[in-house]
């Protein structure tokens, strides 16, 4: 069962700050169930009986106060480590000086009303719900294995295990970005240190970060130790382990280093996105979503060079008179129509072929594997679809010059390109709405 915040239970001897607190957190979090009650003797009963992932108290209650509830909780078998917040009225010194021996988890201050209280209290859940990933557990060990897996299964944590360090290798390699089960990729690794079989938990860290260099931060790794002598840790640290538990396994040690190792591994995933997202935004044209002039500059040589033994052609675009269209109908019809093309070059390119926005309202394409009668016919294939695309409702036609390095495998990128302009600048003088080589 994954573990959710999503049953809170709610104490506060007013029945009116009740409802209101229960009508706003069921708007704001509609999928969390609320159960109230008004003083700690109910309370206490509600969590004899059933399961709850968040507490909030109110510090004054009619029968005991707040931290009482908090003692309680703490001491309690199955709400031991639910995370309990305390409401009150003022930063009571009180509550300040024995809040923490009690068991209180956070202080939100009632003054600030019962909008940002919902505000906390959802942030606190979006916070404290991080604890999902998929964990790989290298264990030769029955009983230890035994043991974790169900510490671990009950905060709702996926776990596969493994006894050989072997074995775990050929299970991050299936499950490597590009392997034939990278959705099943894993966020930690957990090993033990002595481990039976050829690898140890230390020759299985190696190999993660000498032989598929996985970073600290692409897959963190936590070592389970049976000894506690400071030479191990120090031989754990230096094979490259973020952290190490030692056995007999504390439950709350272990749940912590796990969770903040599973953090580390949420915000590489993150910042991974970003970079991706950043990178595709600065290669690409944002009006027409194909590659952006400097792609092509810094990446068409290599482009040519990686297929050398095989001709590439280049195709040049230029839409017919199409000041006219921004004079007649307006820039923003313009860029609609730009839009547009962009569009339809994206969809109908060969295969492996690069579309870029070359200038204002020219186009460049590079066409791998392509002789110069595959670029004619692409190109005017190109150009009769163009004519019946009507974006915008406007007609509009292109010339087109093209190239190929076939003859001439050593043409630059620049050298090419100039032979498709001449070819362009052939078509403009033709008349337009033409094809050139
Ligand atoms: P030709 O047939 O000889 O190519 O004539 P043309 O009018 O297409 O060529 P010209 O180079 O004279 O004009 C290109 C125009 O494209 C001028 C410029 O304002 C316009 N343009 C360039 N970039 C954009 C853009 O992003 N949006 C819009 N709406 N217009 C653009
Ligand atoms: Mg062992
Ligand atoms: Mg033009
Ligand atoms: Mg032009």
């Amino acid at each position: 069962m994954p573990q959710k915040l999503n049953r809170i239970l709610i104490v506060d001897g007013s029945e009116v700050a009740r409802t209101i607190i229960v009508r706003i957190l069921n708007e704001e979090m509609p999928e969390t169930e609320l159960v109230t009650c008004g003083n700690v003797q109910e309370a206490c009963a509600w969590l004899e009986r059933s399961h709850f992932d968040l507490i909030t108290t109110a510090l004054m209650l009619p029968d005991k106060d707040g931290l009482e509830l908090s003692r309680y909780v703490r001491a309690s078998g199955h709400h031991h480590y639910t995370p309990t917040i305390v409401v009150s009225g003022d930063a009571d010194a009180r509550l300040l000086r024995e809040g923490f021996a009690a068991g209180v988890t956070d202080y939100f201050d009632k003054s600030l009303g019962y909008r940002a209280f919902a505000e906390f209290i959802k942030g606190f859940v979006q916070r404290n719900s991080g604890l999902v990933g998929r964990i790989l557990y290298v264990e030769d060990s029955q009983l230890s294995a035994t043991v974790l897996l169900r510490l671990t299964e009950r905060h709702g944590l996926q776990v596969v295990h493994t006894t050989h360090a072997e074995e775990a290798l050929q299970l991050l390699r299936e499950t490597a970005q590009g392997g034939p089960h990278e959705d099943d990729a894993f966020d930690i690794v957990i090993t033990d240190f002595f481990l039976q079989g050829r690898m140890t938990g230390g020759d299985l860290l190696h190999a993660l970060r000498a032989k598929f260099h996985y970073s600290q931060q692409e897959m963190p790794v936590l070592v389970l130790t049976g000894s506690e002598s400071g030479a191990r840790q120090a031989e754990v640290f230096h094979a490259g382990a973020n952290d190490f538990v030692s056995k007999p396994i504390v439950e709350e040690v272990l749940m912590a280093r796990i969770h903040s190792l599973l953090l580390i591994k949420q915000q590489f995933k993150a910042l991974k996105r970003q970079s991706e997202y950043m990178h595709q935004l600065s290669i690409t044209d944002g009006l027409t979503g194909v590659y952006n002039r400097r792609y092509l500059l810094d990446h068409g040589e290599q482009f040519l060079a990686a297929r050398h033994n095989h001709p590439v052609g280049a195709v040049l675009l230029d839409i017919d008179h199409f000041k006219k269209i921004n004079d007649n109908l307006g820039h923003i019809t313009g860029d609609r129509v730009l839009q547009a093309l962009g569009e339809l070059l994206r969809q109908r390119i060969p295969e492996h072929a690069l579309a870029v926005r070359f200038g204002g309202e020219e186009f460049a394409l590079l066409i791998p594997r392509c002789t110069i009668n595959d670029a004619e016919q692409c190109a005017e294939d190109l150009r009769k679809e163009i004519e019946l695309l009507k974006p915008a409702g406007v007609i509009i036609t292109v010339s087109v010059g093209l190239a190929t390095n076939q003859q001439n495998p050593e043409l630059s990128l620049t050298q090419l390109l100039n032979r498709a302009d001449k070819a362009l600048y052939a078509a403009k003088a033709q008349g337009r709405n033409k094809v050139c080589a």
